[in-house]
């Protein structure tokens, strides 16, 4: 076990690309730069909220003096002698560009070499940088905890994302007008540690072809290779292909997990997609509850809808497009390009239908049935079943009997049991075929149940078990944050004593701020 304060500094992000010629803080466009130095400002009252003891482990690490850490993840004091600085990306936001955007409340306060393995660590919310544009550089209290919880959930459920050390408040107080209705309160700010091997995005190539800095983009693009793809060979036109390709099937199988534990990012703008194919930048994200294919979590995006559940997978393939226009002056040819992302059409369908049919329990289906999967779809929709739910007690009971699974049906609607009744014929029809596919798998129930159990988790972080967690924080009282901490760290294993975090959505959470409707304040 290696102390995280003793970790041996290793830049090479801040060491090997361009830093801005400017060293003030202050909101300017960072040309020629991937970066911009920034320092943190000091919070007045540093307290800790939570420590991930998880990610700790994972990496071999122990804290050592918490004191020196709480210091370090607040942004009160320097990690050694690094040299903190924000990154510099554009991007397209709700479809259009928007230029310039970058870490605009985010600062790297080290990258280090934890046990072989290179990771950045970036605080969110520590103040401004070059990039703050209007905005103030912080964060609030609510925004930080469902970061912090969400990240660690997500990696638990096998869903690739930054990951979350650390979450503190600065004692200092965040004026925010939560739904942008002319109502700014002050709210308690917060940093959260986020650790990641790389925080590099889509945007952050897109910035330097939209401004023709060619050069600054192969050295990004260079330095993306040898750090995070080494695999795929010295640069060259040939590697630049399999890199965009690389990056197109990690962004694929990124959106079939998301579809599997029904998780809706809610701001999918090209400045929020992870170059390593992780989950990055939580904010009005939302578990599915009822299955809604319509469904957002982001009021601000109510009106069209662009970053729904079911429309994730073809926003990611329009943010690849993006990110091939990017990559376009280092290839200069565009059909291998275009092979790729039509590739990723046929691929991501493929996958997606191979995932159900495993929910499903069917696992040795050799040809997907694409009809049957878009009928589930359908019923699950029309009958408001709640997604965990429904699949876990299939898991739990992958039944070749209609009553049983009637029953299933029963315990994760939100309809009423007349209501249900309505659908009755429609789900018989599905139930038809389900049972034959069941009978051609030639394997024991329980071997099937465990395989099941292994990719349909028992608990997700609901939208409001967070804002439980959020609004008794805000009151001093942090004990569900590790409550629902700890119970996420095992989403897939039967907890009897947190039985009480499987259930349905409860009515009073229906139409409440934050359970159900996020807006982009944070
Ligand atoms: P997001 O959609 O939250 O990922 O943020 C989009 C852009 O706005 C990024 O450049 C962020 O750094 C910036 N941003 C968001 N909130 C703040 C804030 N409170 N202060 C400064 N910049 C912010
Ligand atoms: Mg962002």
């Amino acid at each position: 076990m290696k102390k995280l304060t003793a970790s041996e500094i290793s830049p090479s992000f801040s060491k090997e690309l361009q830093a801005d010629s400017e060293a003030k803080n202050f909101t300017r466009q960072a040309n020629h730069a991937h970066y911009s130095f920034a320092n943190t400002v000091i919070p007045t009252n540093p307290q800790w909220v939570h420590l991930s003891t998880s990610f700790l482990e994972d990496y071999k690490l122990e804290v050592g003096d918490k004191e020196k850490l709480l210091k370090i993840v607040s942004g009160a004091e320097k990690f050694n002698d690094f040299d903190s600085y924000a990154m510099c990306y554009g991007g397209h936001q709700f479809g259009h560009w928007a230029g310039q955007l970058g870490d605009g409340r985010a600062i790297n306060i080290a990258e280090l070499n934890v046990n072989g393995k290179n990771l950045t660590f970036q605080l969110k919310g520590s103040g401004p940088t070059p990039y703050s544009r209007r905005a103030d550089g912080f964060a609030v209290l609510r925004s930080s905890i469902r970061e912090y919880l969400c990240s660690e959930a997500m990696h638990h459920l096998g869903v690739p994302t930054t990951r979350a050390l650390s979450l503190v408040t600065t004692g200092d107080s965040v004026t925010r007008d939560m739904l942008y209705d002319g109502n700014p309160k002050d709210e308690l700010g917060a940093i959260v540690c986020r650790v990641s091997e790389s925080f590099i995005r889509f945007g952050s190539f897109e910035i330097f072809t939209s401004r023709g800095e060619k050069k600054e983009l192969k050295q990004l693009v260079d330095y993306t290779i040898k750090h995070h793809f080494s695999e795929l060979g010295e640069p060259s036109k040939p590697t630049y292909l399999k890199f965009f390709k690389e990056v197109v099937n990690r962004t694929k199988d990124l959106m079939i997990h998301w579809q599997r534990v029904g998780f809706v990012h809610g701001v999918m703008n090209t400045d929020n997609l992870s170059i390593l194919g992780q989950t990055i930048d939580y904010g009005p994200y939302g578990w599915l509850e009822n299955y809604d294919r319509n469904w957002t979590p982001n009021t601000t995006d109510l009106q069209h809808k662009r970053y729904r559940f079911g429309k994730q997978p073809n926003i990611a393939l329009w943010n690849l497009t993006q990110l091939a226009n990017a990559l376009y002056p280092l290839i200069e040819e565009v059909e291998p390009l275009q092979e790729i992302l039509q590739e990723y059409k046929r691929d991501y369908t493929l996958g997606f239908h191979k995932m159900m049919c495993k929910k499903l329990g069917l696992f040795v289906q050799e040809e997907v049935v694409v009809e049957f999967i878009d009928q589930l779809e359908d019923n699950l929709e029309h009958s408001q079943i709640d997604m965990t739910i429904f699949f876990r007690e299939l898991s739990s009971d992958a039944t070749l009997d209609f009553k049983l699974f009637w029953n299933i049906l029963k315990r994760s609607s939100y309809l009423s049991v007349d209501e249900l009744k309505k659908q009755q014929a429609h789900w018989k029809m599905w139930f038809e075929n389900y049972s034959s596919l069941i009978e051609k798998e030639n394997i024991e129930k329980a071997a099937r149940s465990s395989k099941m159990k292994a990719i349909n988790p028992k608990y997700v972080l609901r939208n409001y078990m967070a804002q439980l967690a959020i609004d008794a924080a805000e009151q001093g009282d942090n004990s569900l944050v590790e409550e629902l901490y700890t119970l996420l760290l095992q989403p897939y294993a039967e907890q009897p004593a947190m039985e009480k975090w499987y259930a349905k959505r409860p009515d009073w959470a229906m139409n409440k701020v934050g359970c159900s409707m996020l807006s982009c304040s944070s």
